[in-house]
């Protein structure tokens, strides 16, 4: 795919970032590329329902919604590409992007490429992923019918997802290494109201327990430092999220965590390279907020180009 011209913008991601940024630029009629590593949608189509988007009263599953987002930009002619890119640089008013199926040129580039979810670093964790370790309850959540199960962490994703598997499980342990929870109040209320749902407070997890699958874990009081086991069939880990951006190496302005600088034009330290939603410091990480800076990213984009 080693292009000569230079497309106006690529759009390094298809999330709901990347599409709405799509949507606008190939709207605006710029020729605009997005490249996309695995399936566009990005999170969404690890969400089983979005409850919070605007327009969906009685919420929407994550994967309509994606599919429902790119419908719209085929309407006006985004082209897509399945291509993970290994990095960007800058020469003259022109960026090259490296991708694993060759080289793209553009004007203009938006970095919409959200985030990866943290490991533990526990033994056992590596080894039975995929085999009752899991970052997403949307995705293996109808596999623990009747069974126990666990969720690590007490933010919004862990208490959501906690919730969404009494759908399925018979019993979810919380295992938290606070005594109370960042999650919103709301998602609070929804989880001490489930008697399904059962909190570890205090309780950190040493080590998943299983040969083949996993069998059980080994939880530790960190304020008494007891140890104990505890039998279930699934472990589901929400402990944080790393922005994807290590493949812009030190090309771009990032904060300590590695998610990159912006004004709010969304423009980066770069001229020409914007950076919207997940990855971009200070977002609120939410499917509408990633929308609404891919907005702005594709008009003030658009005015770069043409100034
Ligand atoms: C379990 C869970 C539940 C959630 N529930 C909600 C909810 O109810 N409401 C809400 O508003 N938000 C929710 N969120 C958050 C929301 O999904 C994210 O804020 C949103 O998806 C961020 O969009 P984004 O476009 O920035 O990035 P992402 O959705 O992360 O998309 C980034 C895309 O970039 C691609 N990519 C990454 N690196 C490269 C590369 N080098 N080359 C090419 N492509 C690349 C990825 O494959 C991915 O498709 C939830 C998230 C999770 C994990």
């Amino acid at each position: 795919m080693t292009e000569k011209k230079a497309h106006d913008l690529v759009i390094i991601g298809g999330g709901p970032g990347g599409l709405a940024a799509g949507l606008y630029a190939s709207r605006a009629r710029m020729d605009t590329l997005l490249l996309e590593k695995a399936a566009y949608g990005g999170q969404m189509l690890t969400t089983f329902f979005i409850e919070n988007y605007p327009g969906f009263p009685e919420g929407i599953a994550g994967f309509e919604l994606a599919d429902l987002m790119k419908k719209q930009t085929d309407l006006y002619g985004l082209q897509i590409q399945t291509a993970e890119v290994r990095g960007v640089v800058k020469e003259g008013n022109i960026f090259d992007i490296d991708t694993i199926e060759g080289t793209v040129r553009s004007r203009a580039v938006i970095v919409s490429t959200g985030a990866d979810p943290d490991k533990l670093g526990v033994p056992g964790e590596e080894r039975l992923a995929g085999r009752g370790v899991s970052y997403c309850a949307t995705c293996d959540g109808a596999l623990y019918r009747e069974r126990t199960v666990a969720v690590v962490g007490g933010g919004d994703s862990a208490i959501e997802e906690a919730l969404f598997l009494t759908r399925f499980a018979d019993r979810i342990h919380v295992i938290h290494r606070r005594d109370e929870l960042r999650a919103t109040p709301i998602s609070r209320e929804r989880a001490f109201a489930n008697e399904k749902i059962v909190f570890e407070w205090n309780t950190v997890l040493k080590e998943i327990l299983g040969e083949d699958e996993v069998t059980g874990l080994l939880l530790e009081n960190v304020k008494t430092g007891q140890t104990r086991k505890l039998a279930a069939a699934g472990v589901f880990i929400y402990v944080g999220i790393t922005p994807q951006s290590s493949f812009l190496e030190d090309m771009v302005e990032k904060n300590e965590g590695g998610y990159i600088k912006t004004d709010l034009t969304m423009s980066s330290s770069v001229p020409g390279l914007f950076a919207i939603g997940d990855v971009r410091a200070e977002s609120v990480r939410q499917v509408a907020s990633a929308v609404g800076d891919g907005v702005t990213a594709a008009i003030y984009a658009y005015k770069y180009l043409v100034e």
